[in-house]
């Protein structure tokens, strides 16, 4: 079976030894080849993503921190003075090289919080969304200037992961300096079988990828199976395979070069359904009426016009119930604006309310993706 038939929305996740050379400088001819691999894939109707490290790696250099200099690993601060020097240099690499096939690049960085907390998390879905919708190419990083301990999400392996959740994507790929999960370290034991599909990621399957002890190396195996896990936990599989060649994504697609695959037992939607159930602390009530409920059961996101009344105090991005005109529960939801917002446009048609509100928001209140419906309702 070649899972790249039905791949629509995928994030191809690039480790910085693919991107970087050991003088500190992008590898600009095999940026050059995947840039035409992606926008052959692009041509196909599938979306891309990318998840690009290298900010570090390209950074140290111009402030004075480079390998040579500095033998010692890098603290905290230097790593977020490195890829705050280095990240520039980065979307350049990758403007040169998406330019010659006509694809206008765009930054996104992030960080854990912005994937966790769910405002943050509605706010930059919607703007990947639209760069998709626009066919702009998303290059995203971690923030590393404004992460702290707490929300470093730390390795770009996880960050793929966490925004193959957020935006629902099918298919992660890493690109990396291994081709794949053996069953233990190739380079100290030669009898360490190479595993092509993993459909359950079990003990045995972690413990695979070093002991629970081994401190999470960047790019290291143990963080890719923790990648694996949220992606496929989050409806997405997930391919490890050498990025080194000319063509990997041709390679993978033809099954010509070596690769595992990760796969997930539920589909992004389904997963996404069930991440806005667990998050429901509800805040708040709206009551719709009978159009509006109508609408909801067949599969369209809720507007202002169809909404009678609100109650509570809550937050854009917090969950609300969506109740019918007798009370009868018919969905829950996060909601794209605050209460107080709320009271001011309901009733109205989707284009009254910039002028109510004095900017323009998301047309919806509840964006069906955003959406569960009550059983039986
Ligand atoms: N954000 C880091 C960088 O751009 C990369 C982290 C990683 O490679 O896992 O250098």
């Amino acid at each position: 079976m070649n899972f790249l038939t039905t791949a629509r929305r995928i994030i191809i996740k690039i480790g910085s030894a693919l991107l970087v050379d050991g003088h500190g400088a992008a590898r600009r001819e095999w940026l050059a080849t995947l840039a035409g691999e992606v926008a052959a894939w692009r041509g196909k109707g599938r979306e891309v993503l990318i998840v690009t490290s290298g900010a570090i790696g390209l950074g140290r250099e111009l402030i004075g921190l480079s390998r040579q200099s500095v033998k010692r690993h890098l603290h905290m601060e230097e790593k977020q003075a490195a890829a705050a020097a280095g990240q520039p240099k980065l979307m350049q690499a990758w403007e040169e090289a998406f330019r010659p096939q006509g694809l206008a690049v765009a930054q996104v960085l992030l960080t854990l919080a912005d994937t966790e907390d769910r405002r943050h998390h509605l706010t930059s879905r919607a703007a990947l969304e639209e760069l998709l919708r626009l066919g702009a190419l998303p290059i995203v990083n971690e923030n590393d200037v404004v992460s702290t301990e707490e929300i470093r999400i730390g390795d770009n392996d996880r960050l793929a992961a966490r925004l193959a959740q957020m935006i629902s994507a099918d298919t992660l790929i890493l690109l990396s300096d291994i081709d794949g999960l053996y069953s233990a370290d190739p380079k100290s034991d030669p009898d360490a079988l190479f595993i092509p599909e993993v459909k359950d990621i079990t003990p045995e399957i972690e413990a695979m990828a070093g002991g629970a002890n081994e401190a999470i190396a960047s790019g290291g195996m143990r963080t890719k199976i923790m990648a694996a896990k949220i992606a496929t936990g989050a409806g997405c599989r997930m391919a490890i395979l050498r990025g080194f060649s000319g063509n990997p994504l041709r390679e993978l697609e033809e099954k010509s070069a070596r690769h595992t695959w990760f796969l997930p037992s539920t589909t992004p939607m389904a997963a996404r359904k069930r991440w806005i159930a667990a998050h429901m602390r509800l805040r708040g009530i709206l009551v719709i009426d009978d159009g509006a409920a109508k609408a909801l059961n067949s599969g369209k996101s809720l507007l202002a016009a169809g909404v009678k009344s609100c109650e509570g105090e809550f937050e854009s991005g917090d969950a609300v119930e969506v109740k019918g005109l007798s009370g009868v529960l018919l969905a829950r939801g996060l909601i794209a604006y605050d209460s107080g917002e709320v009271k001011k446009i309901l009733g109205c048609r989707s284009d009254e309310i910039e002028a109510l509100l004095g900017y323009s928001g998301p047309a919806e209140l509840i964006h069906r993706d955003n959406l569960v419906l009550a059983k039986g309702s």
